[in-house]
């Protein structure tokens, strides 16, 4: 993902405090990893690659793409060496990601790597493209958790937004995935207006029929071409009012303060499943945030509306040591602002 050059963002000045989470008492809750807002990060998502076999309109540019050469990512090796690190500071859950991080060769091979760390959670989100044939592995690996994106359940709507992409096959790999031991995925749906907001209800009607968590994402301003606008965005007040008046929703109360997700999770009230929403353009969760973020070239970033980096890479390649891995994070960590929100 791309922060849209284009679109100019506002600092959140500050957290409300009664807000913030994961107290800093809870019982084996490293804090090292607190920022200035009381917030502490406990969460890592590693990109593997910046490259993806698809080209979604909302995403990537269909042509002319840069991407990062091979040399300057970091080798499974320095992720490994990075994530024990970040593990011994407080991570306790990594979820892979890219670009498509099933582009990245061997990837059960890292897995399996990430899963003898120790974190507590261990999740994959891809597209789903090409998940059918290493779903076995990646289990086997020790992947406990996937989320497969999915825009649309027409499947030319679908190959239209998520251009290079097929629904049946999509379709089958969330199958394989469960099929091969995972719990029900979780289906990424980012919504658009005039594109595919006219299938809230039929995703709802899908999460109820298969039992899995379909999490409907407003658009952010991600997105290379730099097309995104607030018109675009259907809020997820908008989002919900409309499933409730189908199928009454309750909200998951009281939240998981130990798993502030940015989805805020429904119960259907008749025992149809739970449904969320990711609200992050109309009502941003900072005051929450407990993510950092790992890119593929080896740069620590706190937040995914930033662009500012601090690289492990550049510490490991000059022989830096673990203590000085630990200290880009705490670096990263401490330079996190209270929020940025787009004002477009
Ligand atoms: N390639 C994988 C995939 O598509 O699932 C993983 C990486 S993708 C960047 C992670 C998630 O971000 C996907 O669910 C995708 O739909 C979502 N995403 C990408 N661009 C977005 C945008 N502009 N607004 C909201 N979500 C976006
Ligand atoms: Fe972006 Fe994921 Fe689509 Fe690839 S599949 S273009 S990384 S959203």
């Amino acid at each position: 993902m791309h922060v849209s050059a284009a679109t100019p963002y506002t600092a959140v000045s500050s957290v409300p405090v009664l807000l913030r989470v994961r107290p800093t008492d809870m019982p084996h809750s490293p804090t090292e990893l607190m920022d200035g807002f009381g917030r502490v990060h406990s969460d890592l998502r590693v990109s593997v690659t910046d490259r993806c076999n698809l080209r979604c309109a909302y995403c990537m540019p269909e042509e002319g793409m840069d991407h990062q050469p091979r040399a300057e990512l970091l080798t499974f090796d320095e992720i490994v060496r990075v994530a024990e690190v970040a593990h011994s500071l407080g991570i306790s859950s990594v979820r892979i990601t890219g670009g498509e991080p099933l582009v990245r060769r061997d990837l059960p091979t890292l897995i399996r790597r990430l899963a003898s760390v120790g974190f507590d959670d261990l999740a994959l989100t891809t597209n789903g493209m090409r998940l059918v044939r290493c779903a076995e592995d990646l289990v086997d690996a020790g992947l406990m958790r996937c989320n497969v994106s999915c825009d649309s359940l027409d499947p030319g709507l679908f190959s239209s937004i998520r251009r290079g992409g097929d629904l049946s096959v999509v379709l089958a790999a969330m199958d394989a995935a469960e099929s091969s031991g995972l719990p029900p995925v979780k289906v990424n749906v980012v919504l658009i207006r005039g594109v595919n907001d006219h299938e809230v209800e039929e995703f709802a009607a899908f999460g109820r029929r298969t039992g899995r968590t379909v999490r409907l994402i407003e658009f952010m301003p991600l997105d290379a071409d730099g097309q995104w606008k607030r018109s675009a965005v259907v809020p997820s007040e908008e989002i919900t009012s409309r499933i409730n008046a189908l199928w009454a929703l309750q909200p998951v109360d009281p939240p998981d303060m130990r798993d502030p997700a940015p989805a805020t999770l429904f119960r259907f009230v008749d025992g149809g499943g739970e449904i969320g929403v990711v609200a992050t353009v109309t009502q941003p969760f900072c005051a929450t945030c407990d993510r950092l973020r790992l890119a593929a070239d080896g740069s620590v970033q706190n937040c995914l509306f930033s662009n500012d980096g601090f690289s492990v890479r550049d510490v490991i390649r000059s022989g830096g040591t673990d203590e000085a891995i630990a200290a880009v994070f705490r670096r990263a960590v401490t330079a996190k602002r209270a929020g940025l929100v787009p004002t477009t």
